[in-house]
């Protein structure tokens, strides 16, 4: 049962994200929550993933020592077939051949995998280059040399470890362990349910004082996020400006972005109340503001 289980963990670890299934995508500044695009603006279900991944991976110690280590860890589990093929002096060929892929997955879970190929074989990117490179040395260095002294000598998570004992966890922390992980996974999913997929700002752009009038200039920006396409109504409801419809209907391709400028002129001071609604999403976002005259 746990050769099958590490064998599983492996290849999520290889598939996760070529799948889209959890990624960061650092450069564009989204990540991917089992395939919906977020932006990191929308925040929340990001946290409480990492903290229910950091929450298991912590909590798996109260059940059994070394738990994550012997079923879960990618390291151990690659480290235990150089180990099994040593005998056969085929270790350093594997370790060898292991190395770009296992550098290449690392990355690509922090850069998109197309972007990471191109900036690799292309050379479109030397930062991304760079990463690739020291990421090869740092895992060509632990399959080919250090294996399991890593974990004897340098993983944090084998001194944390050290902490937690079985007969020093009760049955009722156990509970509250397990009960913490399926409350934080039902957060975690409740959030996501209730991210937009549609991505809506306003900046500012510019204040121009024009004889007795000030002309304000904003931007919207809107951002389609989800895999289909989305209709975005945008309506002024107080002051209209002028050089924009008072009501508009925009359409945004799946992985679109849009910006909308429009401006105001102003002698007193005015309120302005825009509306912005999402159509598929079913979703608005308002926002009001007062602009100050001369
Ligand atoms: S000590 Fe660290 S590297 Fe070693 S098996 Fe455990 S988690 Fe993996």
């Amino acid at each position: 049962m746990r050769k099958w289980i590490q064998l599983v963990i492996l290849l999520l670890f290889f598939i996760v994200p070529y799948t889209d299934l959890f990624r960061i995508d650092i450069p564009s500044g989204h990540y991917y929550w089992f395939t919906r695009r977020l932006s990191f603006s929308q925040a929340m279900p990001l946290l409480l993933t990492v903290l229910w991944l950091v929450f298991l991976v912590l909590g798996l110690t109260f059940f059994k020592p070394r738990l994550f280590c012997s079923h879960f860890c990618p390291h151990n589990t690659m480290s235990q077939v150089l180990r099994t093929i040593r005998r056969w002096k085929l270790d350093l060929p594997l370790a060898i051949l292991l190395t770009p892929p296992v550098a290449f997955t690392l990355l690509a879970y922090f850069v998109d995998p197309r972007t990471a190929w191109q900036a690799i074989t292309e050379g479109r990117s030397t930062i991304i280059l760079a990463f690739f490179i020291a990421l090869c040395l740092f895992i060509g260095f632990l399959l080919l040399k250090l294996r399991h002294q890593f974990c004897r000598n340098t993983c944090p998570y084998g001194y944390f470890q050290q902490l937690f004992r079985p007969e020093r966890t009760t049955r009722l922390g156990k509970v509250i362990t397990a009960s913490l992980l399926v409350l934080l996974a039902i957060a975690t999913a409740v959030s996501v349910r209730f991210t937009s997929g549609v991505e809506i700002d306003l900046g500012t752009i510019a204040r121009i004082h024009a004889g007795t009038r000030m002309i304000y200039t904003y931007e919207l920006r809107l951002v389609n996020n989800r895999s289909e396409q989305e209709r975005v109504t945008v309506t002024f409801q107080k002051l209209k400006p002028f050089n924009h419809p008072e009501e508009q209907q925009i359409v945004l391709q799946p992985g679109e972005e849009k910006q909308v400028p429009f401006s105001f002129q102003v002698e007193k001071t005015e309120e302005v109340l825009l509306d912005v609604c999402a159509e598929n999403e079913d979703r608005c976002k308002q926002f009001q503001f007062s602009l100050s005259g001369v």
